[in-house]
Order: C-alpha cells, then sequence, then structure tokens
C-alpha cells in the first residue's frame, strides 16, 4: 500500500556481519563437498547427524552451552550439549538393548517436550530411521503414517497413548515397542509398552554412534499429495551438510545466537530447523511446549533475548491481528534476525515486522522433499515483499514446463510462469517414497527435480511464488491431501462421496472445506453437519478435519470417475470453470 517495492538493508541491520556477505561471489565459490568438510565426519569415518549435532560440540569448548531451552507450562528447563549428548547415549542404549536395529523406523508422538528431542537424536545414534509425528494428528492418519512406515517402536506419552495410539494399536503388526513418557513413573501392564524413564535410569551413559554413511537413511517425513495415501519422504543422514549451509546462510547463526524456531517437529521445518541446524552450529535454542498464544510469544522473544527468530506466515498474521499495541508492550533490542516459511508471506506482513520489531520478515521457501531451504531472502540483500528470494549457493533453480512426452522446457525469460524446478544433487534431496517407487520417479525429469509449485523469476534473480499445480491444501502451513480427508468422511454412514477443497482465508491461506452427498434415506441437516463435523474432527484430528461441510446433490466427477476439485473449488469461489471436457454429464 503505496510502500516502495524493495526493502533495502541498512548498516544496523548488517551490525553483526552475515556469513553471506557477496551473493554472487559465494554461490561461485561453493561447493557441496566443500561443505561437508566443514563437519567433522564421524571419528572412524562416515557421517552422522547427532554427532555433527550434538557429540561434537560436547567433546568440545561449547559442551556447557545451553542446547536446549525448554518452556514447560510450569518449569524452564535447560539442557547442555554435554547434557544432550549424554541422554541421547541413554536413549541410543535403551533401542539397542530392545533389540532395536540399525535401519529400523522409530516413530515420536509427543508434545515439544525433551524426550522428543533426546529420541530424535538417540535414534540417529543407533542408525535408525526417525519419524516425528504431529501431536495434534487424530488416531487416522497417525495409523496411516505408522502403518506406511512399518514403525518398530513409538515414543509417546501416557495420555496420546491412551487416547489416539490403543484404539489403532491392533492395526499395526510391526510395531514391537512403546516407550511410554508419563509423569507416574509407574511400570506399565500392557504387553511390549516400557516405562521410556525407567528404561532411560538403567541406560549407560557412552554409546558408540553407529557407523552410518552419507547416503544411510536417517529421517522419514510425510507429505500429502492430491491422490492416495500420505506419501513417506526418505530422507539421508547427508542432508545434514545442506541443514548446516543454511543454518549459516539462510538463517545467519552466530555462536551467541539464541534461536527460536517456532514450527513443530511433526512437519520437516521442526525437524530440519527446529532440531537439527541450531545444534549444527552450536547455538542456544528455545522450544515452547505451548500452544500459540499472542502475548505469550511476545513475552518470550523479549524475555529470552531471542536473537533469530524463524517462524511461519499464519503465525505473523495472527500477532497482527493481536495488534501492535501488544507487541509494543514488549522490547526486542537483541533480535536480529527474522525469517518466516510455509505459505506466501503477503508483502504487508514483511513491512509490518519492520514497523513493529524494527526488522522485515524474511521469506523463504522449500519443502519437505527438499530436506531444507532452497530459496530465500537472505540476511545481507535487499527484500522484494512478497517474493521467495534467490536461489542459495549450491542450488540450482529453474522455472520450467513439461511437456507431454516428459522433457522438460526451461523458461528463461523473467516473468513467464511456470513450474519450479531444481537441478538435482543438493545432499538433503529426498532419496526416495517409501513403498513408491513410481510417484518417486515422477518427481524427476531428467536432472530437474520438479517441485509441484507454480512460479516465476524477475529480472533479478527472485523467485516469486504463483501456487500450487495439484489439489493440496495449505492450513495454518500444514499440508493436508484432500484425499484423507475424504477418506475419513466417506467412513461415516450417511456420506455417500466427499470432495474436499481449501479455501482461501485470510488467517490461515487456506480453510479445508468438504462437500459431501448423501446415501439413499439421508436429509441434508444441520445436525448432520455438525454430527459429520465431529466425526471427522475425531478420526483425523482439529489440523486436519474440515472447518466447513456443505451438502450436495452430486458432486462434479470426470467421465473417469474422479472428483473434480477444481472445479468445486471454482464454483465455491465463484471463479470461472475452466475446461469442463471432460465433466461428467448432468454434474
Ligand atoms: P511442506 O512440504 O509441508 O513443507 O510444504 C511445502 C509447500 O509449502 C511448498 O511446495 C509450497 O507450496 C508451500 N510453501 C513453502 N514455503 C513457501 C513460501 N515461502 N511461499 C509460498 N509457498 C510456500
Amino acid at each position: 500500500m503505496g510502500r516502495p517495492a524493495i526493502i533495502h538493508k541498512t548498516a544496523a541491520d548488517l551490525a553483526v556481519p552475515p556469513h553471506l556477505a557477496d551473493y554472487a561471489a559465494t554461490c561461485r565459490a561453493f561447493s557441496w563437498d566443500a561443505a561437508r568438510r566443514e563437519l567433522a565426519g564421524l571419528p572412524g569415518g562416515g557421517l552422522n547427524i547427532a554427532f555433527e549435532a550434538v557429540d561434537r560440540h560436547a567433546q568440545g569448548a561449547r559442551a556447557d552451552h545451553v542446547a536446549f531451552r525448554f518452556l514447560g507450562s510450569q518449569a524452564q528447563r535447560d539442557i547442555s550439549y554435554r547434557e544432550l549428548s549424554r541422554l541421547t547415549n541413554r536413549f541410543a542404549n535403551v533401542l539397542k538393548t530392545l533389540g532395536v536395529q540399525r535401519g529400523e523406523r522409530v516413530f515420536v508422538l509427543t508434545g515439544r517436550i525433551p524426550e522428543l528431542y533426546t529420541a530424535v537424536l538417540g535414534s540417529f545414534k543407533n542408525g535408525c530411521v526417525v519419524s516425528p509425528l504431529f501431536s495434534a494428528f487424530g488416531p487416522e492418519p497417525l495409523a496411516t503414517r505408522l502403518k506406511l512406515g512399518e514403525g518398530a517402536v513409538l515414543v509417546t506419552t501416557e495420555g496420546l497413548y491412551e487416547h489416539k495410539v490403543a484404539k489403532i494399536r491392533q492395526q499395526l503388526p510391526a510395531l514391537r515397542h512403546v516407550l511410554l513418557v508419563g509423569d507416574e513413573g509407574q511400570p506399565t501392564n500392557l504387553p511390549d509398552t516400557h516405562d521410556l524413564a525407567r528404561l532411560m535410569a538403567q541406560a549407560p551413559d557412552a554409546f558408540d554412534i553407529v557407523a552410518t554413511q552419507a547416503e544411510d537413511p536417517a529421517l522419514l517425513h510425510f507429505t500429502s499429495g492430491t491422490t492416495g495415501t500420505p506419501k513417506g519422504a526418505l530422507h539421508v543422514h547427508g542432508a545434514v551438510v545442506t541443514h548446516w549451509a543454511t543454518g549459516r546462510y539462510t538463517l545467519d547463526l552466530h555462536a551467541d545466537d539464541i534461536f527460536w524456531c517456532t514450527a513443530d517437529p511433526g512437519w520437516v521445518t521442526g525437524t530440519s530447523y527446529g532440531i537439527i541446524a541450531p545444534l549444527l552450529h552450536g547455538v542456544t535454542s528455545i522450544v515452547d511446549e505451548a500452544e500459540f498464544d499472542a502475548e505469550r510469544w511476545w513475552r518470550i522473544l523479549h524475555e529470552q533475548q531471542v536473537s533469530v527468530w524463524y517462524t511461519a506466515p499464519t503465525a505473523i498474521r495472527m500477532l497482527m491481528k493481536a495488534g501492535a499495541e501488544l507487541a509494543r508492550k514488549y522490547s526486542y533490542p537483541r533480535l536480529r534476525f527474522v525469517a518466516s516459511v510455509g505459505e506466501p508471506l503477503n508483502p504487508e506482513a514483511v513491512w509490518w515486522g519492520l514497523d513493529v520489531l524494527g526488522k522485515p520478515i524474511h521469506d523463504n521457501w522449500w519443502q519437505t522433499e527438499t530436506g531444507g531451504i532452497m530459496i530465500a531472502n537472505l540476511p545481507a540483500l535487499d527484500i522484494k515483499p512478497g517474493s521467495m528470494g534467490l536461489p542459495l549457493p549450491g542450488v540450482e533453480a529453474a522455472i520450467v514446463r513439461q511437456h507431454a512426452d516428459g522433457p522438460v522446457e526451461v523458461l528463461d525469460q523473467p516473468g513467464r510462469e511456470g513450474e519450479l524446478a531444481l537441478k538435482r544433487g543438493w545432499p538433503s534431496m529426498l532419496r526416495g517414497y517409501l513403498n513408491n517407487e513410481e510417484r518417486y520417479r515422477k518427481c524427476f525429469a531428467g536432472d530437474w527435480y520438479l517441485t509441484g509449485d507454480l512460479a516465476r523469476r524477475d529480472a533479478d534473480g527472485y523467485y516469486w511464488f504463483v501456487g500450487r499445480l495439484d489439489d493440496v491444501i495449505k492450513s495454518a502451513g500444514h499440508l493436508i491431501g484432500p484425499f484423507e480427508v475424504e477418506s475419513a468422511l466417506m467412513e461415516h454412514p450417511a456420506v455417500a462421496e466427499a470432495g474436499v477443497i481449501g479455501k482461501p482465508d485470510a488467517l490461515v491461506g487456506e480453510v479445508v472445506k468438504a462437500f459431501v452427498s448423501l446415501k439413499e434415506g439421508f436429509e441434508p441437516s444441520e445436525a448432520l453437519r455438525m454430527e459429520l463435523l465431529g466425526h471427522a474432527r475425531k478420526k483425523l484430528g482439529a489440523a486436519v478435519a474440515p472447518k466447513e461441510i456443505d451438502f450436495l446433490a452430486t458432486l462434479p466427477r470426470t467421465r473417469s470417475g474422479k472428483i473434480m476439485r477444481r472445479l468445486l473449488k471454482a464454483r465455491e469461489l465463484g471463479l470461472p470453470e475452466g475446461d469442463t471436457s471432460t465433466l461428467e454429464a448432468g454434474a
């Protein structure tokens, strides 16, 4: 609104000289091999994320530096690098004692409590593949992911076990051990269910990290597509090189920073940047165990003297809504760098940062499959509000168009809209979708990884997000597959068919909206609508369930029987219906 299109950096912004001062020179000099050499590697050879993130510091001068500060509802707990090394060794010993082998999968379903962080890093040490799950998921998305991932171990809390896992445990034959976090400290009577605190207390402090190699799998993150079950994106220990380089160049982490990544580790940002990247740089991370609360967040930024803050557009919009006055109750003199990811960041939000915090917000772009930040507004460079920024050193991006016969055409001219593609070869690129080679293969055309996002690049090389090529929904930063929601609705006896779309929303980006048609003998009513909303919420959890449900006599389908979500969306928004030549007659 009458604001300039560029925010120039000031001397104050650069008071702490950024690691990346000269973009062109750094890009020219950069190689992933050289970045890899900045890491230590395992003493006997090999590469393991937990060694780089924890033990390397625990064995050196930063051993007593605080790695994590957990802000619980009652108390605050600091864990130093030395202590984190000891706890993660113990957790690795717990797995070993239970006979959990290298390559087996450990799922973690808890809030943001210390045990989550210990379990993730301890699992890496034992050579296991870790999958953190979002604790707000309902039993159905949990069962789908645990089944697909064939989890051998699940770390969870007594409460989550009782409310969610107990209902689905019979469906999980691969699950051999459940490790329960609870305050009771009571041995549980359930078979193969252990009290984690007791096992941790018995475990030795020392552990020889399994000699994993860069290409060994380390992380499994689920993400959603338009059709079918969620995809399990596999990442390897070598991804740590991307986490290291992006922590340095994009988040500009310096040794004395207090860093706060607000994402939950159930989503990839909360693992790559809520656990791994800050530890690699030996900084102190704040972990808030509570849910969003505007005043609490301002107080945390103030009291904890956060210097680098990595958050998300929905949270920023909620803070904007809570008003600048609330923000001004506190001060943030140490705050030096603010970044955001996950959804389009409105230019107003970038400017709001400058007005209220004295710092503009740096949007950046990546996705589960890329494992780390790929495109970013960088600390030393001008910001173009509304743009995602420039490709990082080591990342080659392009706007492409894929032809029906497979190959892609690179659209070189600035301003052209097309699919955002990345040249394969960055270390944190996914190495496969679990049990789905074909879907993985479809992500590539020759050397290009196709992101599924539409974008354009301007004459200065900045990338601008345009939209998604598929029907996936982004709500409050969470990627939601319409198929998963439709399937849950179809399980209700009244529902004949369901179609789910993302309806634009000023606060959370999109809200999940469902259209259902009813079986013979059922009539639309307000009572049934409420019942369906409740049914979906119980099965899917609040983060995934639809917020709105409309009844339709029939849903528009293609002649081949697919529900035309795009048409549902166009009709909902009063937009042109586009090409309806494949629409089934009468729909
Ligand atoms: P996820 O895999 O859950 O991290 O979601 C990745 C998707 O979120 C991307 O493919 C984009 O559609 C969207 N996304 C991530 N970052 C941005 C951004 N800075 N601007 C616009 N969309 C984004």
